[in-house]
């Protein structure tokens, strides 16, 4: 079993999963790297899964269905490029012999869903679009506070050892928020420092793991006294104890952060 981030666009990636049986992807808002690496393999495409409905995760399928004759599943809630069998929470996919769990996780989206295999040789995998990123999480444009952070800590319940596989290489510049939320972050320090040197050699910082996001990822600590701390400073008007509104605040805070 292989793990693959296709990079895509600016800052993108279509994760691949390969085994003997033949390959599937996520997300792919472009067919052309997903086609390019099913050339190089010669392995037929099982399935296309699709977390949510924005372009740059759907651009692609279209023709990819075409190329390939590979079905496509999505978000029973959200409009994907048709036919495709609509997913909702609980729903269990069988492909290349491993079962994924969908879990539906709004916020980011109305009707974003994830991908979980637990499964998976190597640790269980997350497939979790533009929900839960490295070191921070997606912008709300359909969603409240209140949804997307049940859904971070619907995710943030998973196994210790999850694979973290998320649709943008936003790492860098997330850590950077992260360390201004919680400069005594020592694990924080250190992870950044590993992620600039990746980067640096143009590696991807991904997958990340759950573990670790819950010591590093702002969006997982807002029950922290030190975080919350830091969403009054930003914004008197937090009510601490409320772990909504310190989201809330952090949320807006990064929206703006430069
Ligand atoms: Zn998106
Ligand atoms: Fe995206």
């Amino acid at each position: 079993m292989k793990l693959l981030p296709l990079p895509a666009f600016a800052d993108n990636y279509i994760w691949m999963l390969q085994s003997s049986q033949g390959a599937i992807v996520v997300d792919p808002g472009d067919a052309d790297p997903v086609l390019q690496a099913l050339q190089r393999t010669g392995l037929p495409l099982r399935a296309i899964l699709v977390t949510h409905h924005h372009g740059d995760h759907v651009g692609g399928v279209q023709a990819l269905r075409q190329a390939t004759g590979a079905n496509v599943f999505g978000p029973a809630r959200e409009a994907i490029p048709e036919p495709f069998t609509p997913l909702s929470d609980g729903d269990v996919l069988v492909l290349l012999g491993l079962r994924f769990q969908v879990l539906d996780i709004p916020g980011h989206t109305a009707g974003h869903i994830a991908f979980y295999c637990d499964q998976a040789p190597g640790g269980p995998l997350l497939l979790c679009g533009d929900t839960l990123f490295s070191g921070g999480c997606g912008r709300l444009f359909e969603g409240t506070p209140a949804q997307m952070l049940a859904s971070l800590d619907r995710l943030a319940a998973l196994a210790d050892d999850t694979r973290l596989c998320c649709a943008h290489e936003y790492t860098l510049s997330n850590l950077q928020f992260a360390r201004a939320i919680e400069p005594g972050n020592a694990a924080l320090q250190a992870y950044s420092q590993h992620c600039a040197q990746l980067r640096a050699s143009a590696r991807p910082t991904l997958p990340s793991q759950l573990a670790l996001e819950r010591q590093i990822n702002p969006f997982l600590r807002v029950r922290l006294p030190a975080v919350a701390r830091a969403a009054c400073a930003f914004d008197p008007s937090v009510d601490s104890a409320a772990p909504v509104s310190v989201f809330a605040a952090l949320r807006r805070w990064k929206n703006e952060f430069r």
